[in-house]
């Protein structure tokens, strides 16, 4: 691709200039989804997933009360019935792959259960809630005693399924896919599906937020903390190629991955729809020694991030039930907060339709103003974008400080040095809706 300088052409801006007709982000319908979320919903939910009694991976897959396959039947059921609720928005698919490995030993069929609900003007873009209904006790290879995870993750995969109750009376440009995962404490078996699954559909994935553990508000030392929780994103595409690494070391980027920047995204609308609750940026892919369903979309170039709670609870995490010196153990629904799941069920409700309405991000943004006083961005435009946001902050700081709106697809930032910023380009929608951010990176 091509991308011409043609700089009589440019609409050029002199510094601390600001056009009038800047968009604001549309803050109220945005609140108006995020109502939509309603905690007796995650609460029977989280009670019904417990009633399960385990959801491990090796479970029965063909009891009707207990077990893995009970579980998932309950949850393609549910995702039936919202889909009925809106004169059948919702595809529901139900993708399948026999595994084994280390905690696998004899083969055994994962099943993803997925809901679509397609795009109206773009469908072939995506964004993803995710969640893994399976569960586990202290012993990973037990599939006989009682793993109720109600907050691993019976949290996420509440979250996921209310998220297609909240969204599926509305229209949005992307399409939204909700997906229940399995296999993930076995291994990630679900979240590799899912990468497979979307590159088998060709879905062009705008994000998947990964929500794994969302509703715990106790930390081990008793401290509660209602007010944050935390966004991890690699800082670097997992798919990088030797020569974008190559470039990279010369002009940066280390922390303005595609997933980087969608976490900023989720942090922005967070503090813009819910200036009491806050998210914590980590500049990590995911917790020391432990993983989740992000890894594998990152792995084939997927945006991808892991939504957490702000304090976790490892009494409450992979535990077999029991109480040992006072300590009571195990991963019951009393460990659910049901207002703090539904704060963090609402922050994933309003990133996926700001990111749904929201045209898609530019593709790659071109740099240009190598030993010049300005900076030059250009970028191709995105389908039903009214316009961009040019974005820039000093190259050590976490978070876009400036920016500026351009009706055009590329723009000179006039007395901007390119050598002391990051910069990058957000699509806009006619409403002001507002994608992730692409990070300019050097041709
Ligand atoms: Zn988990």
């Amino acid at each position: 691709m091509k991308f011409p300088f043609r700089l009589a052409l440019l609409a050029v801006f002199s510094t601390g200039q600001a056009l009038a007709a800047d968009p604001q982000l549309p803050v109220a319908p945005l609140k108006e989804v995020a109502g939509l979320v309603k905690a007796e919903n995650l609460k029977a939910d989280i009670e019904k997933l417990v009633s399960f009694g385990t959801r491990h991976t090796l479970s029965s897959a063909t009891d009707s009360k207990r077990g893995i396959g009970a579980s998932r039947a309950w949850a393609k059921g549910e995702f039936e019935a919202i889909s009925k609720q809106c004169g059948g928005c919702l595809t529901i698919m139900a993708p399948t792959d026999t595994v084994s490995g280390n905690r696998i030993p004899q083969p055994v069929e994962i099943v993803n259960v997925l809901a679509v609900q397609k795009g109206t003007t773009d469908p072939k873009r995506v964004v993803i809630i995710s969640g893994h209904i399976d569960s586990r006790v202290t012993d990973v290879m037990d599939a006989d005693h009682d793993a109720p995870g109600a907050n691993d993750d019976g949290s996420g995969t509440a979250a996921v399924i209310e998220a297609a109750r909240a969204l599926s009376h509305k229209k949005f440009a992307a399409t939204i896919v909700y997906a229940v995962l399995t296999g993930e404490e076995q291994g990630l078996y679900g979240g590799k599906l899912l990468a497979k699954t979307a590159q088998e559909q060709g879905w062009q994935v705008e994000a998947q937020l990964n929500n794994d553990i969302i509703g715990n508000v106790e930390g081990l030392n008793g401290k509660v903390d209602r007010d944050h929780f935390r966004l991890f994103s690699e800082g670097t595409r997992a798919n990088e190629t030797e020569a974008e690494i190559k470039r990279r070391r010369l002009t940066g980027g280390e922390i303005d991955s595609p997933s980087r920047n969608l976490a900023r995204l989720v942090a922005e609308l967070t503090g813009a729809v819910f200036p009491d609750f806050h998210a914590k940026m980590i500049y990590r892919a995911d917790r020391f020694g432990r993983g989740g369903d992000q890894a594998p979309l990152q792995e084939v170039g997927f945006p991808a991030i892991r939504i957490t709670e702000g304090a976790e609870n490892y009494h409450r995490q992979h535990q077999d039930l029991r109480t040992e010196n006072g300590i009571k153990y195990g991963d019951i629904a009393d460990g659910v907060d049901i207002p703090y799941l539904t704060r963090m069920t609402q922050v994933n409700v309003v990133a996926l339709a700001d990111m749904a309405w929201a045209p898609a991000p530019p593709p790659e943004v071109k740099i240009d103003g190598a030993v010049s006083d300005d900076t030059t961005l250009i970028w191709n435009d995105t389908l039903g974008a009214a316009g961009y946001w040019a974005r820039w902050r000093p190259t050590d700081q976490p978070a876009w400080e400036s920016q500026r709106y351009v009706g055009d697809h590329q723009i000179v930032l006039k007395d901007w040095v390119i050598d002391d910023w990051a910069f990058g380009v957000a699509a806009v929608s006619p409403e002001g809706y507002v994608s992730p951010t692409t990070f300019a990176a050097a041709r």
